[in-house]
């Protein structure tokens, strides 16, 4: 939340106080005017009593259109963001073999969850603490960032700990107590949509995280249940421009859970960036048919290597980097 004061008045001096008593984390920008910036939850009643001290509602701090380059710090404006890697992390070799193969294709976040929110209790749950750790020691051998699940609350130090990016599963876009604790975490937060969300549901939800002070995320459409059961899930393409062109963040897309089959996925990869989606998220495995968890959906070496160097080809992954400019708050 921001507020603004004209100069270091009662007003001001009384809001600080409140600030201070109230324990919170600020910071107070000079410019034209002056401009408080505080960091964290603030709850509605708090809200409400900061709002009269400063006889002026505070604003939640909307940047117009973040571009990835905005939310993942050092990325090149123009460059899709290819996500890739294996639905579990299994071990140390699975995830060594994928990093290698990712990384000399020049992909740099890699996919795994170590947390596995599984429809069915007896399947496989992730490796958990273990696996993160691991995942994070490859990736800093290959030079790659780390994107992984959270998937409750008591997890997030550790995943906060070893991620780069965190990602919320479909299953928890509604899980507002998580999406609040993220709001005060310093990383980009890649939030999917429920699979039974509403475009305007899934947008309310990343304001939890972003009234919270965390303004880097990522929306990824992954599927929502239609009434077809010839795939896993219907991949609603027209998610992507309506959801940045309602809220202005960046959106990828997941192209394999939406599929289910791996013969389906090319497709998506083409359909997603086509519609000018800001990156893919897709599974690749060095053993598919071994996979844990999502094997059937997971991409081969083989089959990834082709698809990528087809969508290079058409133009689809463009890498015009243009350096990354300053950004001003508002
Ligand atoms: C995943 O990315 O492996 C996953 C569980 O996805 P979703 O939350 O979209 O089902
Ligand atoms: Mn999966």
């Amino acid at each position: 939340m921001i507020y603004n004061f004209e100069s270091e008045n009662s007003d001001y001096r009384e809001f600080i106080d409140l600030l201070s008593v109230e324990a919170l984390d600020y910071e107070v920008i000079r410019k034209d005017n002056i401009v408080v910036r505080i960091f964290g939850q603030v709850d509605a009643n708090l809200g409400q009593r900061l709002d009269k001290v400063s006889k002026s509602p505070g604003k939640l701090i909307l940047k117009k259109k973040p571009e990835l380059s905005d939310v993942l710090p050092g990325w090149n404006r123009g460059k899709k963001l290819i996500i890739a890697g294996p639905c579990s992390v299994e071990s140390r070799q699975q995830m060594r073999e994928t990093a290698r193969f990712l990384s000399e294709l020049g992909i740099s976040y890699l996919r795994g969850g170590a947390f596995k929110p599984r429809t069915n209790s007896s399947s496989f749950q992730g490796l958990g603490p273990g696996g993160l750790k691991m995942m994070a020691e490859v990736a800093s051998e290959f030079n790659m960032q780390v994107v992984t699940e959270v998937m409750d609350r008591i997890q997030l130090e550790e995943v906060d700990r070893y991620a780069d990016v965190i990602q919320v599963g479909s299953r928890n876009m509604f899980n507002y107590s998580l999406l609040t604790a993220l709001g005060a975490v310093a990383k980009p937060v890649l939030l999917k949509r429920g699979m039974a969300a509403t475009i305007d549901e899934w947008i309310q939800a990343s304001e939890y995280i972003r009234k919270g002070g965390n303004e880097s995320v990522i929306l990824c459409e992954r599927g929502i249940r239609t009434f077809e059961p010839r795939t896993r899930f219907t991949l609603d393409i027209l998610a992507v421009p309506l959801a940045r062109k309602l809220c202005g963040l960046p959106v990828i897309v997941d192209v394999s859970h939406p599929a289910g089959d791996r013969d389906l996925v090319p497709t998506l990869i083409k359909a997603g960036l086509a519609a000018g989606a800001d990156g893919i998220m897709v599974e690749v495995h060095p053993h598919p048919d071994q996979a844990l968890s999502d094997g059937k959906q997971s991409l081969s070496f083989e089959q990834f290597r082709s698809i990528y160097h087809e969508v290079e080809r058409m133009g689809l992954i463009e890498t015009s980097a243009s350096p990354k400019q300053p950004v001003d708050i508002e």
